[in-house]
């Protein structure tokens, strides 16, 4: 998606070769306008298969998903990181965290998604797919099915896009990095649907 790489490219940050800060639009402020662009994009990839829940994990995928949902006319849930107290039963799974270097437990409430429902998740990034994992363990305890997932930023040279694509999932992105050249994005066009 042409509006997404350039926002990445004029307004985000190379930090190394594997992590890019995009925090002036994405994860921490948030460009409403770029942010409904995204999500009627992903609606407009799932439209057909029948979603009745978006799901992500707090914080970065919160307004890409919830601009997802209004799109779609269905729910959006945001598993936690920590366990409020007022969370009665909650069905949890662990994750390790790509930009934190350590492990943590995310949690939702089980009523939160029941059997049978079709499950989309959405998130800012994709790296490791550790994310993605904890979702599919979320799903699998819930009898729920995964039916795909949406990505603002592939980094398409880490482990997780192999993973989702080699399972069958189908997956969408906005922005699929091939790598870094000199502290510049390579972009890799090839799954790109314009
Ligand atoms: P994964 O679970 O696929 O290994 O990593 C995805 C998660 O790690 C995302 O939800 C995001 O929070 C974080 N993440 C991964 N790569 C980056 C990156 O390059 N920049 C930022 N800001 N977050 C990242």
């Amino acid at each position: 998606m042409l509006e997404f790489r350039k926002a990445i490219e004029q307004r985000g940050k190379v930090l190394n070769s594997q992590v890019v800060k995009v925090d002036t639009f994405l994860n921490h402020m948030i460009d409403p306008e770029l942010l409904k662009l995204a999500g009627k994009e992903f609606a407009n990839h799932f439209k057909d298969k029948g979603i009745t829940k978006i799901i992500t994990i707090e914080s970065g995928g919160i307004a890409p998903a919830l601009m997802t949902a209004i799109e779609l006319d269905v729910p959006m849930i945001y598993a936690k990181k920590t366990k409020p107290s007022t969370m009665e039963d909650p069905v949890v799974a662990v994750v390790y965290s790509f930009t934190k270097e350590k492990h943590y437990t995310i949690c939702m409430e089980r009523e939160a998604m029941i059997p049978g429902d079709k499950v989309l998740f959405i998130d800012d990034f994709l790296a490791n797919g550790e994310a993605f994992k904890g979702i599919e363990e979320f799903c699998r305890l819930r009898d729920a099915e995964l039916v795909g997932t949406g990505i603002c930023i592939s980094k398409n040279f880490q482990k997780g896009r192999p993973y989702i694509e080699k399972k069958g999932y189908d997956l969408y992105t906005l922005a699929a990095i091939e790598g870094f050249k000199d502290g510049k994005i390579v972009w890799d066009f090839s799954q790109e649907q314009e």
